[in-house]
């Protein structure tokens, strides 16, 4: 696709053209111009891209756009990420792109204690950024619902699969609700990978 796209012609609403403004972004990326006008209509997508090309903002504005549209404090959009460095990164895209909105996210992965990730969650968030061991882990305790998830994003899929995430993943999207927007991400599309993006 040309370069030419700004992020004008990508009908954000101004309190992300604000945020966007504030980060000092002049123009989309090459991943951000292609899949954010799908993404705002509620299509699925399957992006190959590596950290780097702006593929967090790709699925971060989209989500916060459409979420504008809804209202209780339950969680909308988890996002799976394989490392609790790269959760935390994705979090704090989330505050960057949302800071004139009004949602709340927070960040849960392993390797911590429990409580203050359990007390966020029943604080009440509308982002829930996890990677997929603590989350399992949380919803078997019943810390958490997903029964109103209205975006799914897998990030960096073939690592998760690496990583030897695959049961886990699969028991989460299980309890996920049927209608519901899925993004995957993954740097290179092996044939599991693939089959699992079917899946999806
Ligand atoms: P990512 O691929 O999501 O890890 O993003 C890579 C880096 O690019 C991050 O540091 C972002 O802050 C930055 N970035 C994302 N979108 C843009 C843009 N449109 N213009 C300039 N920098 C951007």
């Amino acid at each position: 696709m040309e370069n030419t796209m700004s992020f004008k012609d990508l009908n954000l609403i101004p309190p992300l053209e604000r945020a966007l403004t504030k980060q000092g972004y002049t123009l989309p990326t090459p991943i951000q111009s292609e899949s954010i006008p799908g993404l705002l209509l509620g299509r699925d997508l399957t992006g190959i891209a590596q950290t780097g090309t702006g593929k967090t903002a790709a699925f971060v504005l989209p989500i916060l756009q459409r979420m504008t549209e809804e209202h209780p404090r339950v969680i909308k959009a988890l996002v799976l990420a394989p490392t609790r460095e790269l959760a935390a990164q994705i979090g704090e895209s989330f505050a960057a792109y949302g800071e004139f909105l009004k949602f709340k996210h927070t960040v849960i992965y392993g390797g911590v204690k429990q409580g203050r990730q359990v007390q966020a969650l029943s604080n009440g968030v509308d982002i829930l950024v996890a990677t997929p061991g603590r989350l399992l882990d949380l919803m078997n305790q019943r810390k958490l619902t997903l029964s109103n998830v209205e975006f799914f994003v897998l990030d960096e899929a073939d690592r998760m699969l690496d990583m030897g995430f695959i049961h886990d993943i699969r028991k989460i999207i299980a309890k996920l609700p049927q209608k519901r927007q899925s993004l995957f991400f993954c740097a290179t599309m092996p044939p599991e990978v693939n089959k699992l993006a079917k899946n999806l």
